[in-house]
């Protein structure tokens, strides 16, 4: 097998090198996870309740080495990573919770009895991103292992630290062998493999919407079960009857939290034209707060960019009216500064996705215009208005096309709430109960009594 190196972003230092899976390693995998499919999903509901408790009681025994290993590897700021790993453990309880909560029902019928059932698919895919390794993987993991599937889970290749540690705590779990597999190889090969393997029945794909598109289209040939976690270019909307203060002080973390490297990110700000020039100074004033640097430091809020690559797709999206550009590290390190670009919504910038620490700002007139821009967009993902007008705050949530929106707030996950994509932000949900539907089957019966 080659190796290949894992690199802290923020050093630019090889962690450690690790064995790279390719195409072999995929089909071993699929057959292991196939070989423990029958018994795992036989185990009682209860014991296999019991066993995803074990693992979120040893991600809670293990956070400060698991959030060491996040932060180093993706270059996050600590108290992020360990607040990431909080919320894996959270979701390992909850489905725990959902092993036997998610159910069939009796359908009233003539002449006998129809039922149906929640069947587990089998072997299923799981293929995920560099910006949330451990977070994104357990969203995925939890319901996929809740409804009696087994899996082979592919991290990105840059940031593979996290799942491989977690696949060692879920055998130390008492996760019976085969059930997870984690193979650190190259989304063109194994993922893809994954995509064809005629004996995975699904893949959970979370990454680009280019990327998206192939895997839906790889998928098609066996007819594979897809959901699809994908790319955004979320609105920050902020109406002139808003707390302008609260807003600016959280505006800047919709949008550089994990140095913009968020799906979720809120990166068009839109303002209110009557309030547009004070709001942009108490955004920049705010901005001007970051505190960006050495992840390893407890009040550090921003870490450097994935990559020297990723840092040059994202510095060429900076060309416009820059209205603010903060201060970074310089020195190794993937670095790149806040920065907030007035624009329009027809800009490149307000267009694509950047994936960096830059926004666009961006004025409106009235409800109805912020709307329609906001919906400019093939994205739809993520959001948030701030208003104190509740019933305002309702007609612009209902209007956006987006499947999450917050009010008067950043949050977009929890454990317990669905989350997912409109438009070409991808389909399917994942959290809460919701993502039980994305790794079931449901089968009926019909029984006759006659
Ligand atoms: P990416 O699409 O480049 O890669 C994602 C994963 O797919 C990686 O594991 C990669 O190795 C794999 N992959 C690459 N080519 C493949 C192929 N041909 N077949 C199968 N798998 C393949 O994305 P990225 O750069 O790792 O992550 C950033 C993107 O992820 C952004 O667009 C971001 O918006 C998106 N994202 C979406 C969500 C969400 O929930 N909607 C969450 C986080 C990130």
């Amino acid at each position: 097998m080659t190796r290949f190196a894992v690199v802290n972003p923020a050093t630019e230092e090889t962690i450690v090198e690790i064995e790279e899976a390719g195409v072999e390693e995929a089909d071993e995998a699929v057959a292991r996870a196939k070989a423990a499919f029958p018994t795992w999903r036989a185990l009682p509901p209860s014991e296999r309740a019991r066993l995803l408790r074990n693992v979120a009681a040893l991600v809670e025994e293990h956070a400060d080495e698991l959030a060491r290993i996040e932060s180093e590897n993706v270059g996050k700021p600590i108290s992020g990573a360990r607040a990431e790993v909080a919320m894996v453990a959270e979701v390992f309880h909850f489905y725990a919770g959902a092993v036997d909560k998610h159910y069939g029902e009796t359908i009233p019928v003539a002449g006998g009895v129809d039922m149906t059932f929640r069947e587990p698919l089998g072997v299923v895919g799981l293929i995920v991103p560099w910006n949330f390794p451990l977070n994104i993987a357990s969203w995925k993991l939890g319901p996929a292992l809740a409804c009696g599937n087994t899996v082979v889970l592919k991290p990105a290749e840059l940031t593979p630290l996290s799942a491989l540690r977690l696949q060692e705590l879920m055998g130390e779990a008492g996760i019976p062998e085969g059930v997870v597999n984690v193979l650190a190889g190259k989304g063109s090969v194994v993922g893809q493999r994954l995509v064809e393997h005629p004996d995975v029945a699904k893949i959970g794909f979370t990454g680009s919407t280019e990327i998206g598109r192939e895997v839906m289209k790889g998928a098609a040939q066996t007819i594979k079960r897809v959901t699809l976690e994908l790319g955004g270019k979320s609105a920050n909307v902020i109406f002139e009857d808003a707390d302008l203060e609260q807003a600016a002080r959280a505006a800047p973390y919709a949008v550089f939290d994990n140095a913009g490297q968020d799906c979720c990110a809120r990166s068009r700000i839109f303002v209110q034209r009557s309030i547009y020039d004070r709001f942009l100074e108490l955004l920049i004033s705010a901005t001007d707060g970051m505190k960006v640097g050495d992840p390893r430091d407890q009040e550090t809020e921003m870490g450097p960019l994935i990559s020297a690559e990723h840092r040059e797709r994202v510095s060429s999206y900076v060309d416009g009216n820059v209205a603010f550009r903060g201060n970074a590290p310089h020195g190794p390190g993937f670095w790149f500064p806040c920065t907030l670009v007035e624009a329009s919504n027809d800009d490149r910038i307000a267009r694509e996705e950047v994936f960096g620490p830059v926004a666009a700002v961006i004025p409106f007139e009235d409800e109805a215009e912020v709307v329609e821009l906001a919906n400019a967009t093939p994205f739809g993902l993520s959001g948030s208005i701030w208003t104190r007008d509740g019933a305002r705050a309702l007609r612009v949530a209902r209007g956006i096309e987006s499947g999450v929106l917050s009010v008067n707030s950043n949050s977009s996950v929890r454990p317990t709430t669905p989350f997912g994509g409109f438009k070409q932000s991808g389909f399917g949900r994942e959290l809460g109960m919701h993502a039980l539907e994305g790794y079931s089957e449901v089968k009926n019966v019909y029984f006759s009594t006659d």
